[in-house]
C-alpha cells in the first residue's frame, strides 16, 4: 500500500539579504491578522466573510493570508470542539508564527556547485529575505532530495521565533512510502494513550509477546503548571506573556511526545511484522457517555498529537496503523468478558464478576489488540495469562537504565498492590 508521509523539518537562517527586523514586523503582522479572525468571530461573521475581510486588510500577500486564516480558523474549531482553555484570546501582541505557501509566500532552491538550500521569504508585501538555511546534515539531504525528486513535495513552512532566533519550519512529504498492507500483520500492537502514560500491548494470533507501559508524568506536570500560569496572568489581566508561555508549553510538550512515539515505534520494531492499532477518536467524538476518563483522557492534548506523531513515525517506517471502535477497552474484562466500569479504579483493574486483576492501562492496550485483531478476522487467543507488567519512565529523550528499571515481579498485577508497586 502506498501512502504520503510528511516530515517537519527544522533550519536556522543565515540570512544574506534583509534583515530580521523584516521578519519580526511579518510575525506581528500575522498576530494582527490571527486577532482579526478572533475578533471577527466574536462579532458573528461566518468563516468565508472572515478570509474576505482578513486578506483585505492584511500586509501580507494573499496566500500567506490565507493560511493565518486557517490556522486561526483551527484554534477557534478546536476551541469550539473541546472548551479547553477558552475562547482564543484577542490580546496577544506578542509574534505569531508566519505560515506560507512554497513557490508563494517563501521559496527554497538548491545551490548547484555548493549543494546549499537558498532560501527566499516574503517578510510581508514587497518586502523579501534572502539567504541559506542551516540545519544537520540528514535535514538538508532531505530537503535537497524534496527539491529534486519528484517522489518529494516541500509543503507550507513556518517562520518561527525560537531563542530570539528566527527558525524556518517546513513540512516535506514522500508521496509514495510504501506501507505494509495490514492483511499481511503479523503482531498487533495496541496502543492506550492516556494523561500520564501510553501502555503497549504485542499480541498475536498465539498470545500475547510482551506490554510495556512507557510513563511521561512531566508532561502532566508541565501542563498543569503552564494552565495555572495562564490562569493566574488572565486573572490579573497580564496577558502579554501568555504567547510566551503558550509557545513554551507546547514546545515542551511536543519535544516530550516525539521522544515517546520514537520510543513507542522503536519498541514495536522488535516484532514480527508489526501493525499498530488505534482507539478511532472520530467514534469516541460521536459517542455521548463514555464516563469521565474518556473525557478527560480526549481533553488532554497528548492523546491525539501521540497518535499523530507515532502514525507519521510508523508510516515513516512502513508500519501499517488500524484504528478500532473504543467502547469499553478499559472496562471489558479479558478472562471472562464481564464489563463494567467498576471493574476499573484507577490503575488498577479487577473484575468485579471473576477477579481477574491486571495494571489497568496495559490491559486496555491488550484490549485494543484484541479489537485489532477481530477487525481483520484474526483468531484471537486466549488472553487471560499476561507477561509481567514493566513500566518505564521516559525521560531527557531516554529510558532510564535498568537499574532505574523497575520491573514488576508478578505475572498480572497483585491484589493488594496500588500504581506506586510497578511504577516507583
Ligand atoms: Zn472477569
Amino acid at each position: 500500500m502506498q501512502k504520503s508521509v510528511t516530515r517537519t523539518l527544522v533550519c536556522q537562517l543565515n540570512i544574506g539579504e534583509g534583515s530580521p527586523r523584516l521578519l519580526t514586523e511579518g510575525q506581528v503582522e500575522a498576530r494582527r491578522v490571527v486577532n482579526e479572525v478572533f475578533r471577527l468571530d466574536d462579532e458573528g461573521y461566518d468563516w468565508k466573510q472572515i478570509e474576505e475581510i482578513a486578506v483585505d486588510r492584511s500586509n501580507h500577500v494573499q496566500n500567506t493570508t490565507q493560511r493565518l486564516v486557517d490556522k486561526a480558523i483551527d484554534a477557534l474549531e478546536r476551541y469550539y470542539d473541546e472548551d479547553d482553555y477558552g475562547h482564543p484570546g484577542q490580546n496577544h501582541e506578542h509574534a505569531f508564527p508566519v505560515r506560507m505557501n512554497h513557490g508563494e509566500g517563501y521559496a527554497l532552491t538548491v545551490d548547484d556547485e555548493t549543494g546549499s538550500v537558498n532560501f527566499r521569504i516574503t517578510a510581508q508585501k514587497r518586502t523579501f529575505v534572502r539567504g541559506t538555511l542551516q540545519s544537520g546534515p540528514e535535514q538538508i539531504e532531505m530537503l535537497q532530495t524534496a527539491l529534486t525528486d519528484e517522489k518529494w513535495r516541500v509543503g507550507t513552512a513556518e517562520v518561527v521565533s525560537r531563542h530570539g532566533r528566527h527558525e524556518l519550519h517546513i513540512n516535506v512529504t514522500h508521496e509514495t512510502a510504501t506501507v505494509r498492507s495490514e492483511e499481511d500483520a503479523v503482531t498487533f500492537v495496541g496502543v492506550d494513550v492516556n494523561e500520564d502514560n501510553v501502555s503497549l500491548a504485542a499480541v498475536t494470533e498465539a498470545g500475547v509477546e510482551d506490554s510495556i507501559v512507557i510513563e511521561y508524568p512531566e508532561i502532566k506536570q508541565e501542563r498543569h503548571e503552564f494552565f495555572t500560569i495562564r490562569k493566574r496572568m488572565q486573572s490579573v489581566g497580564q496577558t502579554a506573556f501568555e504567547t510566551t508561555i503558550e509557545n513554551r508549553e507546547q514546545r515542551f510538550v511536543h519535544d516530550r511526545l516525539h521522544q515517546v512515539s520514537r520510543r513507542v515505534v522503536e519498541w514495536s520494531e522488535q516484532f514480527d511484522d508489526p501493525v499498530f492499532v488505534f482507539e478511532d477518536l472520530k467514534d469516541i467524538r460521536d459517542d455521548i457517555d463514555y464516563g469521565t476518563r474518556m473525557n478527560r483522557r480526549l481533553h488532554s492534548l497528548p492523546f491525539a498529537q501521540l497518535q499523530t506523531f507515532v502514525s507519521y513515525k510508523a508510516a515513516w517506517n512502513g508500519i501499517p496503523v488500524v484504528k478500532i471502535d473504543p467502547e469499553y477497552t478499559s472496562q471489558e474484562c479479558l478472562s471472562c468478558g464481564h464489563t463494567d466500569r467498576a471493574n476499573r479504579q484507577k490503575k488498577r483493574f479487577k473484575c468485579v464478576a471473576c477477579a481477574f486483576q491486571d495494571h489497568a492501562d496495559r490491559k486496555a492496550a491488550v484490549s485494543i489488540s484484541a479489537k485489532g485483531l477481530q477487525k481483520l478476522n484474526r483468531n484471537v487467543p486466549a488472553l487471560n495469562n499476561l507477561p509481567v507488567v514493566r513500566v518505564r519512565r521516559q525521560r531527557n529523550g531516554a529510558c532510564e537504565p535498568p537499574d532505574h528499571d523497575p520491573v514488576s515481579s508478578v505475572r498480572g498485577y497483585q491484589a493488594d498492590g496500588d500504581s506506586g508497586s510497578v511504577s516507583s
